[in-house]
């Protein structure tokens, strides 16, 4: 069972994440693109709830379009909704650099890597954005395949640089 505080964070180490990294951190400094352990919420119950970002684009000095970002929402939504156990909720940062992505257990960097690799790998090869219908959206319009698939294809060059957040 797990418990709040260093306990959680010795894990959190052990899973590969840079505690050092939680909350709130110097955007300044960051180098993407990034996975970061950002938040984690150990409950009553012996769970914990983590929040990271993958962070795509440098922030105050790249940012990815609404729409490319937008599909990339929905991609991660269906793929990890699919696949990876635990998984709540993808979000676009507001800032228009990155995803939030909120996973109900801990999960080590190794895996949620890999995990984000096989969506990207999964976007380079689709023909369509899911879920970006008029049924299925709220603004089915804003979407860009084209222009998500070379930020995936981008991302995935440089995968090697999402285990550091600062360099
Ligand atoms: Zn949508």
């Amino acid at each position: 069972m797990l418990e709040a505080g260093a306990d959680l964070r010795t894990i959190q180490v052990l899973q590969g994440w840079d505690t050092d990294m939680l909350c709130d951190i110097d955007h300044r400094l960051v180098v993407a693109p990034y996975l970061r352990l950002a938040e984690q919420k150990a409950n009553d119950h012996g769970g914990v709830t983590c929040v990271f970002d993958f962070r795509m684009a440098q922030p105050n000095q790249e940012t990815i379009l609404p729409a490319v970002l937008h599909s990339f929402e929905h991609f991660f939504l269906v793929q990890m909704r699919k696949s990876l156990e635990g998984f709540v909720l993808v979000a676009p940062m507001g800032c228009q650099t990155g995803l939030y992505l909120v996973i109900a257990r801990e999960i080590s960097l190794d895996e949620l890597m890999s995990a984000s690799a096989v969506v990207l790998r999964h976007m380079i090869e689709s023909h369509s954005v899911p879920l970006s219908t008029v049924e299925t959206c709220g603004q089915a319009a804003l979407h860009d395949l084209a222009g998500a698939k070379a930020v995936a294809q981008k991302l995935l060059n440089n995968i090697d640089k999402f285990r550091t957040v600062m360099s």
